[in-house]
């Protein structure tokens, strides 16, 4: 037998986006190196997983976090090591986090400051995606060292204005020059104007509290920069990729593009908006500050044709937006003025098994489904796959093993996040992983993390190739 370290994950449920069924999954060193019907005779020495009864899910893939990030005068709560044991957790074995560039500084800067907060911390893979925020002659010339660098996908902000937003004109020579290198562009879609002219008149008139950051952070607003996002990106003959779409307004035009247009866009929700809703902002007193984000959780409504949008493809991928803020101290800097709370809340945790337990179980989404959105779109769309993203011979083993009869109730005092409180407070699951390979490597196993500290490497992505197959 060949050196190295082997698992021989025994008798699971496998399944990736297009498989489902019952076998075993050969692990050395840090790839699946066979996977099949009894694979006893090529699994001596190794370690015995038991699988039976289980699920066995490829690692999941978080399109979308924040660790320790500065922002609004503050900085994320979790760091790149808490952030990633509790995405570990949940069944995530890779994050792509924001590089964000300072305005007047160059990008590489930012990706040296983001490299410098990973490094050595996160016990899961993690790769950055570059949000340009300060866009002109000297700045566009580093995107081929960028991409080259394995950075190929950019951020991009409508709203934000006078902080990190970049006009019209940026982001349609931004879309321009990646489409030439092999690059995408994501997008943050919210009218700006709307929102700096309705935030003022609301202070003004003494309405300080959460709610009225929803009030200013229109869907109608949402629904405007996210069309505006695809016409561009249409001039561009080039996809984009909408981050955290949270309602009709908007998907109206992604679905216009993909049937009408026949112009591939990409998008991607977050659990927030489909299991959350705006009367949580109506909550008494200054509560509502826990789920200010932006955009904010919608109506009972957007969430119903949001799920509807992931069964029938419209919508590509679930990511969680994890930007945590302590309630009872960061989210007072907004006790008087609502625009003066931190934007964001924690979710990196909850991403599995909430998906499980709303998607599949009530027969919103299929199981195959679940693992394509979760884990398998993202490596996709991202440059990841087929690296990471399914379980295959030659793949990473980054492998989940869950446990489809585990009952829970999410709570912030077993939640494994740094973070004062649960967005999802109370709300029962079934399903949890139950342990949880990085690149071969224990990260989470039987409730406890376990995952070596560092043992994250960054993961230097692919070029865009996407095509519109793979949209659907
Ligand atoms: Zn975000």
């Amino acid at each position: 037998m060949p050196n190295g370290k082997m698992k021989w994950i025994r008798g699971g449920r496998i399944v990736t986006a297009t498989e489902d069924f019952t076998g075993d999954i050969l692990v050395r060193d840090e790839k699946i190196v066979a996977m099949g019907q009894d694979l006893k005779a090529m699994a001596l020495g190794a370690e015995e997983v038991p699988a039976a009864g289980l699920l066995v899910f490829p690692g999941g893939i978080d399109a979308h976090t924040h660790l320790d990030l500065p922002f609004m005068g503050t900085s994320s709560s979790d760091d790149f090591q808490t952030g990633t044991i509790a995405a570990a957790a949940g069944g995530t074995t890779s994050i792509i986090d924001f590089a964000i560039q300072s305005q007047g500084k160059s990008m590489k800067d930012a990706l040296n400051v983001w490299h410098e907060k990973a490094a050595g911390k996160a016990v899961i893979d993690y790769a950055f995606h570059m949000a340009v925020t300060d866009l002109n002659e000297r700045t566009m010339t580093e995107i081929p060292g960028i991409i080259e660098g394995g950075i190929t996908s950019f951020k991009c902000f409508m709203a934000y204005k006078g902080a990190l937003m970049v006009d019209d004109g940026q982001l349609f020579r931004l879309m321009q020059m990646v489409k030439k290198l092999g690059g995408i562009v994501t997008l943050h879609a919210e009218n700006a104007e709307l929102i700096e002219s309705l935030v003022p008149q609301f202070l003004k008139e003494g309405k300080t509290a959460p709610v009225y950051h929803e009030l200013a952070h229109t869907a109608i607003g949402e629904g405007e920069a996210t069309n505006r996002a695809i016409s561009l990106s249409r001039a561009a003959g080039h996809p984009t990729y909408i981050v955290h779409l949270t309602c009709d307004e908007a998907l109206h035009h992604v679905k216009d593009s993909l049937t009408r247009h026949r112009h591939p866009v990409f998008a991607e929700t977050c659990p927030q908006y489909l299991l959350l809703d705006r009367e949580y902002y109506e909550r008494p007193g200054f509560e509502g500050a826990k789920w200010i984000m932006s955009p904010p959780l919608r109506t009972k409504g957007d969430q119903e044709v949001l799920w509807a949008a992931l069964r029938d493809g419209f919508i590509q991928t679930i990511a969680t937006d994890h930007c945590p803020f302590d309630f009872h101290t960061q989210k007072q800097m907004g006790k008087d003025n609502f625009a003066k709370i931190p934007n964001g809340a924690p979710g990196i945790e909850n991403r599995m098994n909430l998906m499980y337990t709303y998607g599949v179980l009530q027969n919103r989404i299929s199981l195959n489904r679940f693992v394509q959105i979760l884990c398998t779109n993202p490596a996709k769309i991202f440059g990841m796959y087929p690296q990471k993203g399914t379980l295959a011979p030659g793949a990473d083993a980054d492998i989940v093993l869950f446990d489809p009869n585990v009952e829970n109730t999410i709570s912030v005092k077993t939640s494994k996040h740094r973070c004062d409180y649960s967005a999802f407070e109370g709300f029962k699951t079934k399903g949890a992983p139950v342990g949880v390979l990085g690149r071969g490597e224990w990260l989470f196993k039987d409730g406890k993390a376990v995952a070596p500290k560092g043992w994250g490497k960054f993961v230097k992505r692919a070029r865009f190739s996407g095509t519109s197959e793979m949209v659907r």
